[in-house]
């Protein structure tokens, strides 16, 4: 080509190295780009994985909480119960109350009867007031007989419900200080991946994050015995003569992931 040239009029040559020079700028930027992506892709991966670590954390103390809350669970409903019991006792209280008016109101009305007859049928009538009272009596009876049982049980349960939280919380707090160790080593790359995004345009800056955050913390692959570095596909030679080129942004067709020749950079 540079024969082709030289055989050209000036004025055509002139464009003709004018056309070379604005290639290899171009070229020069895209590898500049690139290996801004690359030293940016180091960082990323090593944050990624402390991102992967983090988001795994709860999934240690997740057995030990299902544990625990099941147990607590388990107590609520006993507290239930034992609301339910003193509520119907409370209720049935209340009943032997009025039946005791009742007999009372009885008593007295007895007094002012006149005839044998109706006398007798006061009476008979005060009888089935006692006869219902003392089957209330016996009912409230069982019911704090009900509620004694269950509050033994709740005691027992309570001990367990303790010693369940003790551990899961002993757990939760290793877990919490894991936690923040790795958000602490996240954050002690923010700096320099600040500084590492720095001349990277905010289009493929975007798309490289995307990547990172889709193909699992790996944007940048380089192509490696004509194979992608990311999903290993054979490229074709076209895909070959692009990234030699080194005038675009070449993504992998199969895994979209960013690809770059070591040697070229
Ligand atoms: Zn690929």
């Amino acid at each position: 080509m540079v024969l082709w040239a030289s055989s050209c009029e000036p004025s055509a040559q002139l464009e003709y190295y004018r056309l070379i020079e604005r290639y290899v700028v171009a070229a020069q930027n895209m590898k500049d780009l690139l290996r801004k992506l690359v030293a940016l892709q180091k960082i990323d991966a090593e944050v990624y994985q402390f991102k992967r670590e983090i988001k795994e954390q709860p999934a240690l103390v997740a057995d030990i909480k299902a544990q625990y809350e099941k147990k607590l669970t388990r107590y609520k409903e006993l507290q239930h119960n034992a609301q339910d019991l003193d509520r119907a006792r409370k209720a049935k209280e209340l009943d032997l109350k009025v039946k005791e008016e009742d007999i009372v109101k009885a008593n007295n009305v007895l007094m002012t009867l006149k005839t044998n007859k109706e006398y007798q049928a006061k009476l008979f009538e005060i009888e089935n007031i006692k006869s219902d009272k003392s089957l209330l009596e016996d009912e409230i009876l069982k019911l704090m007989d009900d509620s004694s049982k269950l509050a033994e049980e709740m005691a027992k349960e309570k001990v367990v419900v303790d010693e369940e939280e003790k551990i899961y919380l002993a757990e939760k707090e290793k877990v919490d200080a894991a936690i923040k160790v790795l958000l602490d080593k996240v954050a002690t790359f923010e700096g320099e991946r600040t500084q590492a995004c720095q001349g990277i345009d905010p289009a493929t800056l975007a798309m490289y994050e995307r990547l990172v955050e889709n193909r699992m913390g790996l944007a940048m692959v380089p192509v490696v015995k004509e194979s992608c570095g990311g999903c290993f596909m054979k490229q074709t030679a076209q895909m070959m003569n692009k990234l030699k080129m080194c005038d675009e942004v070449v993504r992998c067709e199969t895994c979209a992931r960013i690809q770059y020749l070591e040697a070229e950079l």
